[in-house]
């Protein structure tokens, strides 16, 4: 891109990441956000190893895994604790070249924003962008990124003004932090899985953990949070141990129901200079365990291609047509997961051990090299 003002809307993963990498390529950045701070909300991400090439490219991956966990496998179970399958996550590391780390949501945020903060470019807090404010900054900035999210992006509905209707998968999902005492998980994600319901934890460091619970469920926003949490205790009160330690001992204040939505594949993302990103572009479900790593792959290819074109239509049609097919089936992994999981029978569900590590992290790595 000949010209170098960028304007991003959104201080989530994407829009942190993307002003990181482009600020370091010396466009000027402006990153605008609703919020007060750098939202910590979610409990933890799964960084695989796609995402730990792009935060290595941000000089980030000595600090992400001091804070985070590594762990070496992922162990399924049925819901009396007999495991089903395994996937031996060290190898897909070998693999891949890069390692799998789990962190708690706030330290990726933390470590993000400050690394922003390093390059002397300061988020604008409190700036909510309406779509009266599109038109404006659109005249101002040569490049307008919308990395506002997966529910109400505002850039996207500029994109599209017939309105992208986020999709209710028909479950929920009650996430959270604990802590547990000694080795129980073994330095192992564990996942439970029983009919239409799951329980997933994963380990941080010694002794901290994040997990989600899910179950199918209709979308009902009028039945009180704490009837979801007592529904919570109720569902999950005979499957193992490690669910109970985990319930018994998780942090109240980080407890977060969410009726969880993915959207469709898009046919477009970018319109004159204004493009989509991240959650906003390709929000899958959190069955895919991609979404932040999605968001950090957006912002890396999206980087390389403003420097390497110059002319912006050029850049942000061959991102999309780059980034579109493993976006797709990053979401379509995720649905396919989550239909397993929370319809009512068992005779669909694929253990993990079928995919191998080999085909895992090829479809990581996918596009991911250095010129
Ligand atoms: C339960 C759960 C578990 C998950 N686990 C994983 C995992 O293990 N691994 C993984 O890779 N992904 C995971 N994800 C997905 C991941 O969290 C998201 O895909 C990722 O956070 C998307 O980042 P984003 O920056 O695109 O959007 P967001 O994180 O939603 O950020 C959008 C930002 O834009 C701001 N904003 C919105 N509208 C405006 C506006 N109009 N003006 C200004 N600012 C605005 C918001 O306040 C927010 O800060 C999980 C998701 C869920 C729900």
């Amino acid at each position: 891109m000949q010209n170098n003002r960028i304007a991003i809307v959104g201080a989530g993963v994407a829009g942190i990441a993307l002003a990181i990498v482009a600020t370091k390529l010396g466009y000027q950045v402006t990153l605008y956000e609703r919020d007060t701070e750098v939202s910590s909300i979610g409990a933890g991400v799964t960084l695989w190893p796609n995402a730990m090439f792009v935060l290595q490219q941000m000089g980030l991956d000595k600090e992400i895994i001091a804070m985070g966990g590594v762990p070496s496998y992922m162990r399924q179970f049925d819901q009396y604790g007999v495991q089903q399958g395994e996937l031996n996550i060290a190898a897909v590391n070998d693999l891949s070249g890069y390692p799998s780390v789990t962190i708690l949501r706030c330290d990726l945020m933390r470590i993000l924003a400050r690394a922003l903060a390093d390059l002397g470019v300061n988020i604008q807090f409190n700036c909510l962008i309406t779509t009266a404010d599109i038109n404006g900054l659109k005249q101002k900035f040569d490049l307008v990124v919308g990395a506002d999210g997966r529910m109400n992006s505002i850039v996207r509905h500029a994109l599209y003004p017939e309105q992208v209707q986020p999709r209710y998968q028909g479950f929920i999902n009650i996430i959270g932090i604990s802590q547990l005492e000694g080795s129980v998980l073994n330095n192992a994600i564990h996942d439970y899985r029983g009919m239409g319901e799951r329980f997933g934890i994963v380990p941080i460091k010694t002794g901290e953990c994040y997990w989600a619970a899910g179950w199918s469920a209709n979308m009902d926003k009028e039945r009180p949070v704490s009837a979801w949490y007592q529904e919570l205790q109720q569902r999950f009160l005979h499957w193992p141990n490690p669910v109970q330690q985990v319930l018994k001992s998780s942090e109240t204040n980080s407890l977060k129901l969410i009726f969880v939505h993915d959207i469709d594949p898009l046919p477009y993302w970018h319109r004159d200079n204004m493009l989509i990103i991240g959650d906003a572009a390709h929000a899958p479900l959190p069955t895919s365990g991609q979404g932040a790593c999605q968001a950090l792959e957006d912002a890396w290819h999206l980087a390389q291609g403003l420097v390497k074109n110059d002319q912006l239509d050029n850049t942000l049609s061959d991102f999309y047509q780059q980034r579109i097919p493993k976006a797709t089936a990053t979401q379509s992994v995720g649905r396919q997961l989550a239909q397993q999981l929370f319809s009512d029978s068992f005779a669909s569900q694929a253990p993990i051990a079928s995919i191998s590590p080999k085909r895992l992290s090829e479809f990581w790595m996918q596009g991911l090299t250095l010129q």
